[in-house]
């Protein structure tokens, strides 16, 4: 079995177009609205021919869309942070480096301390805007594995693939 690294993180953030770049499909639904992707998907890692490891985009995972009915977002996402992490030898915690920690955010990351699991924050959406300065908004979140990415334009992908393979 192929070492399995969830993305996990509150809907919008990028998820499913950061799980499309390192897959190098379209498989994962990428949407405007919050709450879009509905089922668990799984790809494999295609940005080069090293090695290998699955991925699984946690967008829906122990909701079943209970969070439209309720309104419940924070606890949904965090009960799919938990069920994504259980899993997974990696948690790439994922954050929107424009909007900077949320309260969800923050809920996540609790969840994410209790699951112990090798968690990496990846700051995305930082195309056009200072990446250090979003770094920075997140630096009290105290993970030692942080990188700033643009899944919608492919930047900082190959560093953290590499980042990837080094821990698994
Ligand atoms: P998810 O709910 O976490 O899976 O987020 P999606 O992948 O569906 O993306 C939510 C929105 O953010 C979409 O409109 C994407 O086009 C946009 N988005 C995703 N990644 C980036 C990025 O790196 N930069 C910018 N500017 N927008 C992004
Ligand atoms: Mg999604």
């Amino acid at each position: 079995m192929l070492p399995l690294v969830a993305l996990v993180g509150r809907p919008n953030v990028g998820k499913s177009t950061l799980f499309n770049a390192l897959t190098r499909t379209r498989d994962a639904l990428v949407h405007d609205q919050p709450g879009v992707t509905r089922d668990r998907h799984y790809g494999v890692c295609r940005v080069d021919d090293g090695r290998p490891f699955a991925l699984v985009d946690t967008g829906g995972i122990a909701d079943g869309g209970a969070h439209l009915v309720t309104g419940d977002l924070a606890g949904a996402t965090a009960r799919q942070a938990r069920a994504g992490a259980d899993e997974a030898d990696l948690v790439l915690f994922v954050v929107d480096g424009r909007e900077g920690p949320s309260a969800v955010d923050d809920e996540i990351l609790a969840w994410l301390r209790k699951a112990a699991r090798p968690t990496f924050l990846v700051v995305n959406k930082t195309d056009g805007i200072d990446a250090r300065e979003a770094l920075a908004e997140f630096a009290r979140y105290g993970l030692k594995n942080v990188l700033a990415v643009s899944s919608a334009h492919r930047h900082g992908i190959d560093d953290l693939v590499d980042e990837i393979r080094a821990q698994l």
